[in-house]
């Protein structure tokens, strides 16, 4: 019976409905519905976390009805529910945890809270041609950057973590500090695409020294000092956002392989929001060809956060008899590699 998936960890409300189709998973998908928060927190340049949670309480309602009438069920052809649990803002999560509970309860089927980065690194499993483990996965998004080792659904090992900094958050301050409106990320993105290859050139770091880990917040000051010493002109701003993004994409494509290399593994999923850009997908695509691994996305819609992708991972979950007991319980700080295996 389908499985009703419930994001609110941050600032989009998703909400989705889900078959388990062990072989297609995304065959299994029914329905999916998003709300984001964005105009409500432009005004202030980032996420308010009172207001998310006061949004979510507002919209994930209306969302789950309007995912079951897309499918054209009722809550009582529910055969579990899945909410994320965390990591995220604890006001956020506990709207979702909350209402996901609270409809378990009432209809008598199992609940459980997933694991909001697991929900991104299944992500790609909702496509054709699904990935399967082991892989090397990298996971970028708002808040984390991360190199993943893969064994099975739920048996994760860190390779690499970032000591600043994550990708997304690299892209949206540094399109702060350039003037563009919040959230700047792919609004940076797109200006890349129009600006001219080596205008400016900014370092890859860490990428000299071995090891897995990230910093970005470097390259961010030396974007400001490029920009302030700049004539500050459109072209300029292209020009700068092009080499910025390059520098990323660079630096994660070098420490992608080198995670594929100490591994040995043949396979790379890449997932979250930054998983999303264009020339991080093509220079990731073009490598794999080239050394021999194959590459997994999620579609664009998937990258950034979703209901889909904790559907998916909570049915992953509920079909290996896993689930929570009655108690609402979030984290907002989780360590994805405490959580149990599922194979
Ligand atoms: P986390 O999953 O770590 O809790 P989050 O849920 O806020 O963080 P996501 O929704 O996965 O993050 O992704 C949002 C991030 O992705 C933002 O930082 C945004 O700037 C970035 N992003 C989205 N699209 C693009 C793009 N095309 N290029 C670069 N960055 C992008
Ligand atoms: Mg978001
Ligand atoms: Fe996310």
């Amino acid at each position: 019976r389908p499985i009703l998936g419930i994001e609110t960890s941050c600032d989009e409300t998703g909400v989705a409905l889900l078959r388990w189709e062990p072989q297609a998973p995304g065959q299994g998908l029914l329905a999916h519905a998003l709300y984001t928060q964005i105009k409500l927190h432009a005004d202030y340049g980032g996420v308010v976390p009172e207001l998310a949670s006061r949004d979510h309480v507002r919209k994930l309602l209306p969302l789950v009805r309007e995912a079951l009438s897309q499918a054209g069920l009722t809550p009582a052809d529910l055969g579990g529910v899945a909410y994320t649990a965390g990591p995220g803002l604890v006001g956020a999560l506990l709207v979702g945890a909350a209402t996901g509970r609270a409809m378990a309860w009432a209809l008598g089927v199992p609940a459980i809270g997933v694991h909001h980065m697991e929900g991104h690194l299944l992500a790609p499993l909702l496509e054709d041609d699904p990935p399967e483990p082991p892989f090397v996965a990298l996971l970028v998004s708002g808040g984390h950057s991360m190199l993943v080792q893969v064994e099975a659904v739920g048996r994760y090992r860190i390779l690499g973590d970032t000591l600043d900094d994550a990708a997304g958050e690299a892209f949206d301050k540094t399109a702060k500090l350039m003037g563009l409106p919040y959230p700047g990320g792919p609004a940076l993105a797109a200006l890349a695409g129009q600006g001219r290859p080596g205008a400016f050139r900014f370092s890859r770091p860490m990428t000299d020294r071995p090891g897995l880990d990230f910093s970005f917040s470097g390259l961010k000051t030396q974007v400001l000092l490029a920009w302030q010493q700049s004539d500050q002109s459109e072209q300029t701003r292209a020009d700068i956002a092009r080499a910025f993004e390059e520098a990323i994409v660079d630096t994660l494509l070098i420490k992608c392989r080198r995670a594929l290399q100490e591994t040995g593994a043949k396979r790379l999923v890449i997932a979250g929001g930054v998983g999303a850009n264009r020339r991080l997908r093509e220079e990731l695509a073009a490598a794999g060809v080239k050394d021999g691994f194959k590459t997994y996305f999620p579609r664009l819609q998937f990258c950034t956060d979703n209901g889909a992708m904790i559907a998916l991972a909570g049915a992953i979950r509920l079909a290996h008899g896993q689930h929570q007991d009655e108690s609402v319980q979030v984290f907002p700080r989780w360590d994805l590699q405490t959580l149990p295996p599922a194979a």
